[in-house]
């Protein structure tokens, strides 16, 4: 057996044991006196008895041997601004913030919402959370305010935490009026709210209500804050998924078992953070100059947000937890021009970046020479996830950057990667077009939808679950909602209590996993039943095609037929009518070729920009609604409103 499948072997067999292992990563004031806890399926303690901090982790347990080694880099392109504090420093402001919102009335179990643009701040505000046991629920900046007002509801926070303005492609993005408004919309008020001015936005503070973090953290610049020692299943969090298929849920998180979790995958998947004889050892100075600063565990750079997932595993926690250099980036991959990630990563000596397939189709409509200018050897992988990553992106990005493209497929839900390759334990190839196998812990199975029967043969197409209990790290329950946690992931199948991802996917005979679509997604053309990525996979294969999205329509004859909206890569072969045609029949051809003529869309609409939502997936459910002339529902979470108009004019509202 090869090393990692005898590693996933013991994780799912030996599961105890394995996770006790994992659990020494990770510092504990006291340890656990049971390693799962699992008698009330499907909720799930992990690390039972045991107390940790999530701060300490990510902070404090650096102080020894890295306090001159910069923690946290944040890099602004829409303020031409960068700030650099290293662990001693981090360790200082995150105590500045606990302090303040404790003097603002927050204790132990409140919540704290966050609504922040992606400055150093937001880092402390959740950092400064964890310390004192306070839960943090982060929302997107940028989201209205109604998102936010049923965020606000929703998690009922003592305070909030915000800044006057975030800032977007040069445009000041003001927040605060969106926040007011969100607060006189909510049922619930928070009793104080603390404003980061950047002096982007006038601001109007309520008196009473509304604090200057600037004066207050003055009035606390040497407050000691302790951590607060919690038990390993004292929530940490809670933060809702994209709402890319309908009303977002509120994933609770844990403490000891997400900080173990991120811990493993660091070393395990990430293959980063300290080595063997090099465990947070104090730099020396034999290291000579110039090795200095990037020396020791690595620079994570993760280009998400810290409104979404990735941004609390991999923006703050993870790397921080590995003792690396994280970098937080406010603004777009374009700005001033498409080579700035790639300049970051040479001055910064970046070792690990993580990004998304959205993210990478931006960048390769524009020209590749901006990513030939920088030298990126520092790196050692890219990792993207989020989305399908199709394979023409792969190969573009990977034959840019000249080094392994590792896709890696997770949720929300689960807080780090189901399926991807755990270089770190047994490095693997990748192959394109799958995000991998199935990580350690995840006893991921793929189930027949209509019979709740295991799929055990290669090849064949079913629903991606997961076996209980979830391995550590993931969503304890919904917030304040069991009944929807169980009902929601729980039910799906037939019969049996088994966790549904609702994406639908295939294993090789390997063990590689592809993912091919939403359960939603699936598509059934005179019975043939069809994933949407599928199609789109062998839509964008064609070289005039930057982007597509397919969905399925009500067909009275087949049952449902395919519709692709495309966005051409050069737009002059839309000159006219008759080019579009051409284009529209060369892809049609394309798809009879690659998966036959059932899976051939029934047209192909060329538009400028799809609809996504604000973390940039596809919203299928709202094109699918449109293109059947129904009404979309809830958008708040979409980008571009003016993306669905270019669709209902196409389909002929
Ligand atoms: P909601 O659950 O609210 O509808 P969402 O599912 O988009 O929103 P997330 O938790 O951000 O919310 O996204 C997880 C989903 O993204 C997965 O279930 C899967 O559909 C998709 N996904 C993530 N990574 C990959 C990947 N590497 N390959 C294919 N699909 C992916
Ligand atoms: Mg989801």
């Amino acid at each position: 057996m090869s090393r990692y499948a005898d590693f996933y072997r013991q994780s799912i067999d030996q599961r105890d044991a394995f996770w006790a292992e994992q659990a020494q990563l990770i510092d504990w004031q006291t340890p656990h006196q049971q390693v799962c806890d699992y008698s009330n399926p499907p909720f799930a303690k992990w690390f039972v008895g045991g107390t940790t901090n999530l701060c300490h982790n990510a902070v404090d347990r650096h102080l020894a041997g890295r306090a001159t080694q910069p923690a946290l880099v944040a890099i602004s392109t829409e303020t031409d601004t960068e700030r650099s504090y290293t662990f001693a420093e981090l360790h200082a402001e995150v105590q500045r913030m606990a302090a303040v919102l404790k003097a603002l009335g927050v204790k132990k179990g409140d919540r704290v919402l966050i609504y922040m643009p992606m400055i150093a701040e937001a880092a402390f505000a959740m950092l400064a959370c964890v310390r004192i046991g306070a839960l943090h629920s982060v929302v997107f900046g940028g989201f209205a305010a109604g998102s936010l007002a049923s965020r606000i509801e929703d998690a009922e926070p003592v305070a909030v935490v915000s800044a006057d303005a975030g800032s977007r492609n040069g445009k000041v993005v003001p927040y605060k009026p969106l926040l007011d408004e969100a607060i006189a919309l909510s049922k619930h008020k928070p009793s104080a709210v603390l404003l980061v001015n950047r002096g982007l936005a006038p601001m109007h503070l309520q008196p009473g209500r509304d604090h200057d973090w600037a004066s207050l953290r003055e009035q606390h610049l040497d407050t000691v804050v302790p951590c607060e020692w919690v038990e390993s299943t004292h929530p940490s969090y809670t933060l809702y998924t994209s709402g890319t298929t309908g009303k977002p849920k509120g994933v609770q998180r844990d403490t000891g078992g997400y900080a173990v979790a991120l811990a493993a995958s660091m070393k395990h998947i990430f293959d980063a953070g300290p080595r063997a004889g090099d465990s947070a050892a104090p730099l020396s100075d034999s290291d000579g100059p110039g090795t200095r600063e990037t020396r020791g565990a690595g620079v994570f750079f993760a280009t998400s947000d810290i409104g979404w997932v990735v941004g609390h595993s991999y923006i703050v926690y993870g790397p921080l937890i590995a003792g690396m250099t994280t970098i937080m980036y406010e603004g777009l991959p374009t700005r001033p021009d498409a080579g700035v990630w790639w300049s970051i990563v040479e001055k910064y000596q970046v070792t690990h970046m993580f990004s998304a397939p959205t993210a990478v189709r931006v960048l390769k409509k524009q020209d590749p020479a901006y990513l030939a200018q920088y030298n990126v050897k520092s790196l050692k992988a890219l990792w993207l996830a989020g989305e399908p990553l199709d394979e023409p992106t792969a190969q573009w990005i990977s034959h840019a950057l000249q080094v392994p493209i590792i896709d890696n497929y997770w949720q929300t839900e689960t807080g780090w990667p189901i399926l991807t390759l755990a270089n770190g334990v047994e490095p693997q190839t990748t192959r394109f077009g799958s995000p991998g196998k199935a990580m350690y812990g995840y006893d991921v199975k793929l189930i027949d939808e209509s019979t709740g029967q295991e799929l055990t043969g290669p090849d064949q197409k079913g629903v991606v679950a997961i076996e209980g209990p979830l391995p550590p790290g993931c969503m304890q329950t919904v917030w304040r909602d069991d009944a929807r946690f169980v009902n929601t992931y729980w039910k799906s199948i037939p019969g049996r209590l088994i966790y549904s991802t609702f994406d639908w996917g295939i294993r090789d005979a390997d063990g590689y996993h592809f993912i091919l679509g939403r359960t939603d997604d699936v598509i059934n053309v005179a019975g043939h039943r069809l994933g949407t990525r599928e199609i789109e996979e062998s839509i964008s294969a064609h070289p005039n095609i930057a982007e597509v999205a397919v969905v399925g329509i009500a067909d009275a004859l087949k049952g449902q037929v395919a519709i692709a909206f495309a966005v051409a890569r050069d737009a002059s072969a839309l000159v006219d009518d008759a080019a579009r045609l051409r284009l529209e029949g060369e892809v049609m051809k394309q798809v009879d070729g690659l998966l036959g003529a059932v899976a051939r869309p029934a047209r192909v609409y060329f538009v400028t920009v799809l609809p996504k939502t604000r973390s940039g997936k596809l919203l299928r459910r709202a094109l699918q609604a449109v293109a059947e002339r129904r009404d979309p529902g809830d958008l708040t979470t979409m980008e571009d409103p003016a993306a669905l108009q270019q669709v209902k004019e196409l389909v002929g509202e």
